[in-house]
């Protein structure tokens, strides 16, 4: 048969993705229909049970490793050849998504299901994998279990991660819910590659009214938190060259981090998310400020020289007012790049399939990023309804899944037939 012509069976994969959706299901006053499943949880557990029931179903020989990753492989023609691995997550935030992660596992699904109809062997084994813990909501950090798979963190340090919210230990969890697998975590070898089908989260696709993101590589992330103090002093009969105004530096912060960030141009983006003041009152000069600066940017010299840049402000800022600015990192990870030839091939095979596409950053966070660490790897983006994500409102329509599926599909082929 024509292996160019083959194509996925979208409402198959949206059937899976409302069956999975079911488990923790979150309905909203508006019809939203999201979903709640906290990683090692019950919830959690069924929506595995479900997902390794359909492997079955499939066929795929099913390896539960010892941090509860799971990888199903459809067999090869060559044995002796690595398999192609495509996968995400089905772990979710509290006010999630049923799309989120779910699509890179279920796509994967329908990819092998798409074959099996049509009686397509593949040279290599492909392989379909969710990873433990990606969204970090219930323990720290993120993409806990494709980190720990990639040997970026150890197996018993993982296990020994405290829940934030009921301060359970990861590794009890996972024994709990029946996911302490066997299968030895890092993992023995690497896949011949990685594709990730993922949904976009933010609007640009939907902006630009461009179907496939083309993922070029994730942002490097720069956290940091400063706690000003200065003196608090009579709004009235305090005269103004003689105040020490943590509040007006923190609005000088502001302002100047989203100047260095424009001025930079590019993938710079600079955040202020929180701002407090102490003691808030109208009539009071504070006396002290918290807040928090988001630096991202795709490169890594980039990103330091904003650091740079962000760190001069506040000491000048400092020495004019006469203030203290206390500065602590609370998150630092450096950029990732996707592999030249992985990009240039969902690139390519999305546009002989007549989609629309742009190369793009990933803003947030994936399991890809760690399997990046091991092996050739890129993602393929849908776009998000109006750019949400991590809410019960996130969609995407109908006709984007069926692309962005179409595309894991052909890349797979493609790369399950490479010698
Ligand atoms: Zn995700």
């Amino acid at each position: 048969m024509d292996l160019d012509a083959l194509r996925i069976d979208v409402d198959r994969l949206v059937g899976r993705l409302d069956a999975l959706g079911e488990i923790g299901a979150v309905h909203g006053p508006n019809g939203e229909r999201g979903c709640a499943r906290l990683a090692l949880t019950d919830a959690d557990r069924d929506g595995r049970d479900l997902v390794v029931g359909w492997m079955h179903d499939l066929g795929l020989d099913v390896h539960v490793d010892a941090i509860g990753n799971v990888v199903g492989v459809r067999a090869g023609d060559d044995p002796t050849l690595a398999p192609v691995m495509t996968g995400s997550h089905i772990d979710t935030v509290r006010t999630g998504g049923r799309f989120d992660g779910n699509l890179g596992v279920l796509g994967g699904l329908e990819v092998v299901e798409t074959l099996e109809r049509h009686g397509v062997r593949t040279r290599r084994p492909i392989a379909v994998a969710f990873f433990t813990d990606e969204e970090g909501a219930r323990f720290q950090p993120d993409m806990l279990g494709s980190l720990v798979y990639v040997g970026g963190m150890s197996l018993e340090e993982a296990l020994d991660v405290r829940a934030a919210d009921d301060g359970a230990r990861l590794g009890d969890e996972l024994a709990r819910i029946g996911y302490a697998g066997p299968v030895p975590c890092p993992a023995a070898s690497a896949p011949h590659a990685f594709v990730e089908l993922h949904i976009e989260q933010g609007p640009v696709l939907e902006d630009e009214g461009v179907t496939i993101g083309v993922v070029t590589g994730v942002q490097g992330i720069s956290w940091t938190e400063l706690t000003i103090t200065g003196q608090s002093a009579h709004a009235g009969t305090t005269p103004m060259r003689l105040r020490r105004d943590p509040g007006y530096v923190a609005a000088e912060i502001t302002a100047g981090v989203r100047a260095i960030a424009r001025q930079m141009a590019g993938t710079q983006v600079a955040t202020v998310g929180r701002l407090e003041y102490v003691p808030n009152l109208v009539n009071v000069v504070p006396s002290r400020v918290t807040m928090t600066v988001d630096l991202r940017n795709t490169d890594e010299h980039l990103l330091q020289q904003a650091e740079h840049r962000f760190a001069s402000l506040c000491e000048r800022l400092a020495a004019d007012e006469g203030v203290t600015i206390e500065r602590r990192t609370l998150a630092r990870f450096e950029p990732v790049e996707f592999d030249a030839r992985m990009i240039d091939r969902v690139e390519a095979t999305a546009q002989r399939l007549g989609h629309s596409t742009m190369r793009m950053p990933s803003g947030a966070g994936h399991d890809a990023q760690m399997l990046a660490r091991v092996c050739p790897t890129s993602m393929i983006f849908v776009p998000s309804a109006n750019g949400l994500s991590h809410n019960i409102a996130e969609h995407t329509d109908t006709a984007d899944l069926q692309a962005g599926a179409d595309v894991l599909l052909q890349v797979l082929l493609a790369l399950a037939n490479e010698g």
